[in-house]
């Protein structure tokens, strides 16, 4: 820019110095020619003069040449009518130039006087011929001519180019220093404005303007100023949104994927980063082997355009896919979300909705089955009507059983029946008073119920009421799954504070395939024997739930035929 103006400023320096010189030095030559034309004239009219009052004419012709020649600083030539010159101030040889060809001396004769300009022989001079006027000399008419040398035009010339030449160097400088301070006044803001510019194309947006003109461009630079401040303001709100949308991406429990009908990974969240190990970059959600349960048939899914829901299974975990094709950007919204403990849940739903309504159907079965073979009357023996009525009774404590254990366990599992509040019990106290409800029960079995109990009071969500639940319906499973003539060992101690509460028998054990079940709502090892025994299949998903609902551990040994021992481990 300052260089585009300093090339213009010295230019038009230049042009406008040449241009007045020359016009100068043609001035000056004009001048200077007609100041010796005219000085020519008024010799040639002395030099008339003198020769009209005869003075020297007693000398040749080009003595008095000489003589005027001298005084009048011009070479002095006569020249005949005929153009043939007649004598001459310097040379004599002169006499054998001719100037007939001269208007003045043709018949279409140019008046006097008269004068031109000719080079001189040696060509580094121009001569001034003035051809004055006519005289007289011995009676003859004689053409003046008075010529001298223009040696001035030289010297002047030479003068004036160095004039010029003086000029520009001069004008040149001043005028380079005179731009550049000028013009670095001038354009120093639109420097700044442009800068302010490119750091805009770089990001920055934060540029200060100082700009303290008082014209247009202090009115851009506010303009610039108010545009940045928009288009910064402008992208802040952006960031922001998309910073928020990141982190509601980041937080969203499902993986999600935004990818190009090609398959080009444009964005995922860190959930998905996370679920599927995507630690390493891939452009293409192809390229991760570990996502080609969601990435087979993808291709035919883009093509149809479609918003589609899929169930898929990749290593034991249940994902419910979607895919949603976004026509506006041409893009393709994948999310997939974990949906194995649902379906779990689910499954246990439809299992025990199953599994309830059987053990409801059986004893109701049975019950109606007796009733109306009492109701029609066929059974006359009072006898076995009376083993009738006793077998109803028994189905209709099953079904008390079955709905009491039922609504326990809803209690427990219900959230707001967890325990929260610590209670003072003293152990030996409370699980002696539970073993005694079971002496009878146990009795009857002779079986010995052998108990090993610290007694120390302890501090703990649980209460009377959880352990005769929980340790009752250890030892009712203790008993019922124990052969006559064994024992039943109860042990109780607080270690690392923990209270470790343990039930262990000599009875029928639990296989391994079905220690991992045994928890289940409804499930029972042997049903057929389970119907003698007369338990529900609840009795330890109970006392599971209740475990858990005061931040306990229990846990499982058994083997076949020996025994099994299930041990209670409780925070206090
Ligand atoms: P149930 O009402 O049938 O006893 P539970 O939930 O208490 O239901 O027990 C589930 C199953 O676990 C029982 O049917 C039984 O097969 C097995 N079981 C529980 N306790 C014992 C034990 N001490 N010895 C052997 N088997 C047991």
């Amino acid at each position: 820019m300052r260089r585009k103006f300093l090339t213009i400023c010295f230019l038009l320096i230049f042009i406008t110095s040449l241009t007045l010189g020359m016009l100068f030095n043609r001035l000056m030559i004009n001048n200077y020619i007609e100041t010796a034309f005219s000085t020519a004239l008024s010799q040639g009219k002395l030099i008339s003069i003198f020769l009209s009052e005869n003075k020297k004419n007693y000398l040749p012709l080009f003595r008095l040449a000489q003589f005027f020649a001298n005084k009048s600083d011009y070479r002095v030539t006569f020249i005949g009518e005929n153009g043939i010159p007649i004598a001459d101030s310097q040379d004599n040889s002169i006499i054998f130039t001719s100037y007939k060809e001269l208007p003045v001396f043709s018949t279409d004769a140019v008046s006097l006087p008269t004068y031109r300009i000719i080079p001189s022989p040696d060509n580094k001079n121009k001569i001034l011929e003035v051809f004055a006027q006519k005289v007289t000399i011995d009676r003859q008419p004689v053409v003046l001519m008075l010529s001298k040398k223009l040696t001035f035009f030289n010297d002047f010339q030479k003068k004036i180019a160095g004039t010029i030449v003086f000029s520009i160097l001069f004008s040149g400088i001043i005028s380079v220093i005179f731009t550049i301070i000028v013009i670095d006044k001038a354009i120093k803001p639109i420097l700044l404005l442009t800068q302010a510019a490119k750091n805009i194309t770089l990001g920055k947006f934060n540029t200060s303007l100082s700009i303290n003109t008082h014209d247009e461009i202090k009115e851009l630079s506010n303009n610039f100023i108010y545009m940045q401040n928009k288009i910064n303001n402008l992208l802040q709100t952006i960031e922001d949104k998309a910073n928020n949308l990141q982190l509601i991406l980041n937080n969203l429990q499902s993986a999600i994927f935004v990818i190009s009908p090609t398959g080009h990974l444009i964005l995922h969240n860190d959930y998905a980063k996370r679920e599927f190990h995507l630690f390493n970059y891939c452009d293409s959600i192809y390229d991760y082997p570990q996502l080609k349960f969601i990435t087979e048939n993808l291709n035919r899914i883009i093509l149809n355009n479609k918003t589609i829901n899929l169930k898929r299974t990749n290593k034991n975990k249940v994902y419910r896919i979607k895919l949603n094709y976004i026509n506006n950007t041409n893009q393709i919204i994948i999310t997939a979300q974990d949906i194995t403990q649902i379906e779990m849940t689910e499954k246990m739903r439809r299992e025990f909705v199953s599994n309830a309504s059987h053990e409801f159907k059986t004893p109701i079965t049975i019950i109606s089955g007796f009733i109306e073979t009492i109701k029609l009357g066929h059974i006359k023996d009072p006898q076995q009507i009376s083993h009738f009525i006793d077998i109803i009774e028994q189905e209709i404590n099953r079904l008390s059983l079955l709905t009491n254990n039922l609504l326990e366990l809803s209690n427990s599992e219900n959230s707001i029946n967890k325990e929260t509040v610590n209670k003072h019990i003293n152990i030996y106290n409370s699980l002696n008073l539970i073993i005694s409800l079971y002496e009878n029960m146990a009795n009857e079995k002779n079986i010995h119920i052998k108990s090993s109990v610290q007694n120390i009071n302890i501090t703990s969500l649980i209460s009377q009421d959880w352990l005769r639940t929980v340790i009752g319906n250890l030892i009712d499973n203790a008993i019922k799954y124990s052969n006559n003539d064994s024992n039943i060992f109860i042990n109780a101690h607080v270690e690392q504070n923990k209270l470790f509460i343990s039930v262990e028998d000599e009875g029928i054990g639990i296989s391994n395939s079905d220690l991992q079940n045994i928890f289940r709502r409804f499930y029972r090892v042997d049903k057929s024997r389970n119907s003698k025994t007369g338990g529900s299949g609840l009795g330890l998903a109970i006392v599971k739930s209740m475990v858990s609902n005061v931040h306990g551990k229990i846990k499982v040994n058994s083997k076949i035929n020996i025994g099994t021992t299930f041990t209670i481990i409780l925070p206090l």
